[in-house]
């Protein structure tokens, strides 16, 4: 299929010109002072506005809408009504007001809330979030107009991942221009935080995916292993040349999300075998958290329409580099200005230092709420194996940005000379020759221009990483600008809140090797954070300078707070209790099955040797030996496993079914997979009744 992506891009998406050309001058301007100002549109405004979008919406094809929000899932939710409604005379008409665009209703009962909302008052209220385009999505046979919202309780409680992104957003922006305004900054009127996330994901063939109960559930593997060929054998896939299978399916991809208003722009084949990468050129983080949510559903979708399985799990196979979602983060003002961007003047120095020390403080300062936002069960078996960030997190900034900084804090205000300003903004400028120096294995980079934190799970919203970080970074950028704002020197203020961070925060930065174990033991020195499980990452989550965080701010109360806790603990318990679950039933009903028919053969050919007057080999026997031995310990750990999931699932009190998830059922797990991939790896393949790696894998090399 020929694509030609300018004549495409954007073609579904209710953008800013098909409202100029649909929408009166003054309509218009309403409207955009709702997305640019966050103003509310007058009922006569909104149902113009509603008319004119239902008008371009089925000439599009829709025949429905729906209010698309973002539960406390990983994914998205959407309701669907038809804009047919009976007129007297019997026939149908279309009706779409600006009530129907601007709040849904529907029983919110199913989805997560956290205690937040009793059970008997299951209304949900869906509200449109003006400043992210609506689109017309095509799916299958069904066009729809997709809405943005936001999500809430009937108390007006938040029960999603939007709307802390959004009060975070102008948390941030308020704090930014204050300090703006105190560097003598008179003209940018707002600062948005940009966001690009590169997704990764596995793409295996859909019949032979389907034949693994773990993968059609938990998106896994819970057993198997790579034999013959390992990823150390497999250099050659990480930009290799893409398969035609591959590049037909990522080919449609581009041209889908291309119509949605979705730049992506870079496709490639990953590290490990059969995964690849795609990412779209950065915006607003609102919009890019919803483009990244479009994204992962179009992958899943088009994917069974070319006969793969798309896998967004962050390990979906044992021995091979996992997936993540590197979150590419920077603050860019309304003039387009990209705030960590070193400038030419000196008072652009003092902007960048200070912006860029803000960064580093509040990693620094809030690295318990930062390593919370990434704790889920499918995180657990990446961060800290030795292919993604450890669960440590620290900052890589690099030597010629270290050096820029301790020469900004030396600089005297008395001496500084054009010459010398121009020699530090030429130090800084070379970063961008030196972002080579790439150090792959930090959690948190900074590549030139942006922080880049790869800690964020391929599986997960972007919302809660960058609502923490956009809360983080203004809660200090409010405590620089009150210094800056009380100064009567900035350039030696902007210093001194250089020299505080290093002194402070230096410990955050490593620009070493984050996989090696000398690593663990220095952070642990510096004392830095090491929190390997999701459940004890998730409890910084409500430590009580992080509820002071969130409260002050405007993003999260203290009982909305509590509820995404409480909702992410027992996410991570569910996960884990479902794969073991699957676990029991593949060991009963595939596994031990399969091994006892071997062992049966084996014992028929052992027969017919001894028959034939030979005496079988002490190979056949081991083998048999072994593959009875695995029967009864098979069948006495599945025992095991099948009563521990009750007890567990019994523990009333959810920090402590968390941890007995963690530290019993997890372990058992273990040694179960430990087992049953040796036995994998002597098996007659004949009787092995899963597809293997081998055939999961190398289809796309
Ligand atoms: P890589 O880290 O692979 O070299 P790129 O530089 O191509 O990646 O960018 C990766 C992602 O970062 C892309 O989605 C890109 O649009 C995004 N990105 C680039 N510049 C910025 C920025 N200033 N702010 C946020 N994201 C950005
Ligand atoms: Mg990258």
């Amino acid at each position: 299929m020929k694509t030609d992506p300018f004549a495409m891009y954007g073609t579904n998406v209710f953008s800013e010109s098909v409202m100029r050309e649909r929408l009166s001058q003054d309509v218009f301007a309403a409207v955009k002072r709702a997305m640019d100002l966050g103003e509310s549109l007058d009922p006569e405004t909104a149902d113009i506005v509603a008319a004119a979008i239902k008008d371009w919406a089925i000439s599009k094809g829709a025949t429905h809408y729906c209010h698309w929000f973002q539960p406390m899932t990983e994914v998205t939710a959407e309701k669907h009504n038809a804009f047919i409604t009976p007129d007297d005379g019997g026939r149908a008409i279309a009706e779409f007001g600006g009530k129907q665009l601007i709040k849904g209703e529907s029983d919110a009962s199913s989805f997560p809330s956290g205690g937040l909302r009793a059970t008997f008052e299951a209304r949900g209220y869906t509200v449109w979030d003006v400043s992210s385009p609506m689109f017309v999505k095509e799916n299958g046979d069904m066009i729809s107009l997709y809405i943005p919202c936001a999500f809430c309780s009937q108390n007006g409680e938040i029960l999603d991942k939007k709307t802390p992104l959004l009060r975070s957003i102008d948390a941030l922006n308020k704090q930014a221009l204050r300090v703006l305004r105190a560097l003598g900054d008179k003209e940018t009127a707002r600062v948005v935080p940009a966001m690009g996330a590169e997704q990764e994901y596995f793409l295996v063939p859909l019949e032979l995916a389907e034949k693994r109960l773990d993968l059609k559930l938990c998106g896994r593997t819970l057993f198997g292993e790579l034999s013959a060929k390992g990823q150390d054998d497999l250099e050659d896939h990480y930009y290799g040349s893409i398969k035609e299978s591959v590049a037909t399916f990522m080919n449609e991809i581009s041209s889908e999300l291309w119509k949605l208003g979705v730049c992506v722009n870079a496709q490639h084949n990953e590290v490990a075998p059969a995964q690849f990468e795609i990412a779209p050129y950065f915006g607003s983080v609102n919009v890019a958290t919803d483009q990244n949510q479009l994204i992962m559903d179009t992958l899943k979708r088009v994917a069974e329409r070319h006969g793969f399985m798309c896998l967004l799990h962050e390990k979906p196979f044992k021995g091979l580099n996992g997936s993540g979602k590197h979150n590419n983060y920077s603050l860019i003002t309304n003039t387009g200005e990209n705030l960590f961007s070193p400038g030419s003047a000196m008072s652009e120095n003092d902007r960048f230092m200070v912006f860029i020390c803000a960064v580093l403080r509040a990693v620094d300062k809030y690295q318990g709420l930062l390593r919370s936002t990434v704790a889920t069960a499918g995180n657990d078996h990446r961060l800290g194996g030795n292919e993604a960030p450890p669960a440590i997190i620290s900052i890589f900034l690099g030597d010629t940005l270290m050096n820029a900084i301790s020469d900004f804090i030396k600089s005297k205000t008395g001496k500084r000379s054009k010459r010398k300003a121009l020699e530090l903004s030429q130090s800084i400028q070379t970063l961008y020759l030196d972002t080579n120096d790439r150090n792959r294995t930090s959690p948190m980079a900074f590549t030139g221009n942006k922080f880049e934190f790869r800690m964020v799970g391929s599986a997960q919203s972007t919302s809660g990483p960058n609502f923490a970080l956009n809360t983080m970074i203004a809660e200090v950028l409010s405590e620089f600008a009150d210094k800056l704002e009380k100064s009567k020197d900035i350039h030696q203020t902007a210093r001194d809140l250089a020299a505080l961070t290093l002194k402070e925060n230096g410990r955050i930065i490593f620009n070493g090797d984050n996989y090696s174990r000398e690593w663990v033991e220095e952070a642990q020195k510096r004392g830095l954070l090491n929190l390997v499980s999701t459940p004890s990452a998730l409890k910084e989550l409500i430590a009580p300078e992080v509820q002071a965080l969130f409260l002050k701010h405007g993003v999260l109360s203290e009982v909305e707070l509590q509820a995404r806790y409480d909702i992410l603990l027992e996410r991570y318990i569910k996960a884990v209790i479902l794969e073991a679950s699957t676990m029991k039933k593949m060991i009963s009903r595939d596994i031990i099955p399969s091994v006892i028919s071997y062992s049966g053969s084996l014992g028929s050919d052992i027969t017919a040797i001894k028959k034939a007057g030979f005496e079988p080999s002490k190979a056949i026997k081991d083998t048999l030996q072994l593959m009875l031995d695995s029967i009864d310990s098979l069948t006495e750990r599945v025992n095991r496993l099948s009563d521990m999931i009750t007890e567990i699932k019994a523990i009333e009190n959810n920090v402590e079914k968390a941890d007995a998830v963690f530290g019993r059922l997890r372990p058992l797990m273990l040694q179960m997979r430990i087992e049953s991939d040796k036995i994998e790896a002597v098996i007659d393949l004949d009787y092995w009744p899963i597809p293997t790696y081998t055939d999961l894998l190398f289809k796309y090399l």
